[in-house]
């Protein structure tokens, strides 16, 4: 067995002598590599440091140094790659320590020299393959080729598994803002989003123009948060007419006329009231009809005493099947019946003109 320490001097004196062999003999690749790239907080990590074929690797020393608050030894192994003389300590937080040395080099394909595996405390730790010491044999000498073997950093990166959206530019009514996503566990920044704009906050709205029966008023809502102002419409109320008063009585000829007034603004409105129409009595005979000749007939307004006068038909010659009296009602109730259907017809007509007859008092 070649205990390094032992042979420290000799090695020296054997390094600068065979400084040409040691490079033509030439250092093996030592690989400390994590079996992911990255992981969260609780995963396992395992780092496997293995040689290179036919290392002629006879003793060897590394360190995995870490943050302790960052990653927790699980567990260490090693594989007899130096066989009786390997140690491994995982004792010391912090520092994982592994020294190998053997009577004979290593000439077996590429052999592992020891894993560990980490609980990962913290996402996003590194931890740094420290190379102490490396000898390969010529087979009769130990070359010291520690300077040729680079240690390196084994970088776990975070999963970025605890994401969190933080406003970083509040948006305003109008604008929209930003939203930076980062990684809870590392602190990364992982991108930004935007956030909608706010949009006015209007309170309710007053009304800042009152509207008049015929024109429209203004309502103005403020926003509490910028200020901003909106406008908005208040309809017209419309004129608000009392009871009409008939200021013109209708006769049985001549229209009639009522007068509103609006109890806003003062504005008079007139609307005719349709002409009465006579109020005839019954008809009275004057002279009857007979077979050869008509007669006339007779009826007075009840109002205005005006006389209607008609005729009575002959009577006719015999036997006729209707009577006189449902023939004179039959003419009667023509007449009447006309005069009434226009005389409603032209209320009607004043009712939906109503509005052409108002007039705005100056
Ligand atoms: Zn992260
Ligand atoms: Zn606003
Ligand atoms: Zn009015
Ligand atoms: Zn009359």
């Amino acid at each position: 067995m070649k205990k390094i320490v032992s042979i420290l001097v000799a090695v020296l004196v054997v390094f600068s002598m065979f400084a040409i062999t040691a490079s033509a003999a030439g250092a093996p690749t030592i690989s400390a590599v994590s079996n992911v790239s990255t992981a969260k907080k609780d995963d396992i990590v395992k780092v496997t440091v293995s040689t290179s074929a036919n290392s002629k690797l006879c003793s060897f020393g590394a360190e995995l140094i870490y943050d302790a608050t960052e990653f927790e030894v699980v567990t260490g192994t090693t594989f007899n790659a130096f066989p009786g003389a390997e140690y491994l300590n995982t004792a010391t937080a912090g520092k994982v320590k592994y020294t190998g040395a053997s009577a004979t080099n290593i000439n077996d394909a590429t052999t592992t020299l020891f894993t560990v595996e980490f609980k990962v405390l913290k996402a996003g730790g590194t931890i740094k393959f420290a190379v102490e010491e490396a000898y390969v044999t010529d087979g009769t000498n130990d070359i010291d080729v520690t300077a040729q073997i680079a240690g390196k950093n084994i970088t776990i990166g975070c999963a970025h598994a605890n994401k969190e959206d933080k406003v970083t530019t509040a948006p305003t009514c109008t604008a929209a803002g930003v939203k930076t996503t980062s990684c809870k566990d590392c602190g990364a920044a992982l991108g930004t989003s935007a956030v909608p704009a706010a949009g006015h906050k209007f309170a309710d709205a007053v009304v800042t123009k009152a509207p008049t029966c015929t024109e429209a008023g203004e309502k103005t809502g403020t926003c509490t948060v910028c200020g901003e102002k909106t406008t908005s419409a208040v309809p017209a109320t419309g004129h608000k007419f009392a009871d009409a008063v008939v200021t013109k009585e209708p006769t049985c000829t001549e229209k009639g006329e009522k007068t509103g007034k609006c109890t806003a603004c003062g504005t008079e409105a007139k609307e005719e009231i349709p002409m009465a129409g006579h109020k005839y009595g019954d008809w009275k005979v004057v002279t009857p009809a007979t077979e050869t000749k008509d007669g006339v007939k007779e009826r007075t307004c009840e109002v205005c005493k005006k006389v209607d006068t008609g005729v009575i038909s002959k009577k006719p010659a015999t036997n006729k099947p209707s009577g006189d009296d449902n023939r004179v009602e039959a003419d009667l109730g023509n007449n009447t019946s006309a005069s009434m259907t226009f005389a409603f017809a032209a209320a009607g007509l004043a009712l939906v003109t109503g509005t052409v007859v108002r007039r705005k008092r100056k």
